[in-house]
């Protein structure tokens, strides 16, 4: 069973949020824009392996879908993890396009694509790591450490995946989706003493989601952007032009003639995502560019946030 889900993701939301705000002629832009269809990329590269693992006897495993724990040591993000009596399996889930070759002696994977050569950490040193990660977590925790295995599972049918490498982990922890349900099978036999009561499962399980933390980067600082670069106003949802006027009921854009009645919504959420997600009404018509005082308490009183405090120093609460 699925104990916790994907979701969202919030960083896909913020490298949104900084597109939209930034000059299309910022210098970080073009960055920027390749990180989010990274980004964007690997989510679709785990999604697909939401369907093998649909697969799976749905009691045995517990299943955690992109979980972020925060160790003594700092935290670690796990693309899968299933907990089941016998073992536990972390997944590190690559979805690269092109010619991918690791090698061991060097620890790099090197991946070509369109006469282009990216370098990126080894992934087996990668689950390695987080296989540390997680033991350690779990001794902080009190739990008795079970057998930990690890995968990591090229998710693309357009890459041709080649490792130099002499170390069996090389030869049997790198795998191709479809390869997946059958690896945990033989997993499953290998390890056929259950290690963990039912009720250690329940915990660990319990345990684990409780302890996700969401990573919640300012990306403005991240891609060190000067503040003073980003887009302040009221975007038009249709062609992004700021700022747009305010006519009655409605939000209407002079370039392209659309008109809105919640065009407000994206740039309170922008201002959340990029900005701070704890605001006052000053500071949300200083964003806006609105003139109006009553306008901006207006909109913003009738979005029901949670909020602190009274009349002028109130602070509002986005999500
Ligand atoms: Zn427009």
């Amino acid at each position: 069973m699925i104990v916790k889900y994907r979701g969202t993701s919030i960083k896909k939301r913020k490298l949104e949020a900084l597109i939209r705000r930034l000059p299309r002629n910022h210098p970080k832009i073009q960055s920027i824009i390749e990180d989010l269809n990274k980004h964007i990329s690997g989510i679709k590269g785990e999604e697909s392996l939401d369907y093998y693992l649909n697969f799976l006897d749905n009691k045995k495993f517990h299943i955690f879908q992109d979980l972020r724990l925060k160790g003594a040591n700092g935290a670690f993000q796990l693309d899968f993890l299933l907990v089941a009596l016998e073992f536990i399996l972390i997944i590190e889930a690559k979805n690269y396009v092109g010619e991918i070759i690791i090698e061991e002696k060097y620890n790099q994977l090197t991946k070509k694509h369109n006469d282009k050569e990216e370098y990126y950490p080894d992934p087996i040193r990668q689950v390695l790591h987080q296989r540390f990660q997680l033991i350690t977590w779990l001794k902080e925790n009190n739990f008795t450490v079970p057998p930990i295995e690890m995968l990591v599972v090229f998710t693309n049918t357009n890459s041709r995946v080649q490792t130099i490498a002499s170390t069996p982990i090389y030869k049997n922890n790198i795998i191709r989706s479809t390869l997946l349900i059958e690896k945990i099978n033989s997993l499953t036999q290998s390890h056929n003493r259950g290690m963990l009561d039912l009720n250690t499962h329940k915990k660990i399980s319990k345990k684990l989601l409780k302890s996700h933390t969401p990573l919640d980067e300012n990306l403005i600082t991240k891609y060190n952007i000067d503040i003073n670069d980003i887009i302040t106003g009221v975007q038009c949802p249709n062609c992004l032009s700021t700022p747009i006027q305010k006519i009655r009921a409605n939000w209407v854009c002079s370039i392209c003639n659309s008109i809105s009645k919640d065009a407000h919504l994206l740039a309170i959420e922008d201002y959340a995502l990029l900005i701070k997600d704890k605001f006052s009404i000053s500071e949300i018509r200083e964003f806006f560019n609105l003139e109006s005082k009553s306008i901006a308490t207006k909109l913003i009183t009738k979005l029901n946030l949670k909020h602190e405090g009274k009349s002028k120093g109130r602070i509002y609460t986005y999500k």
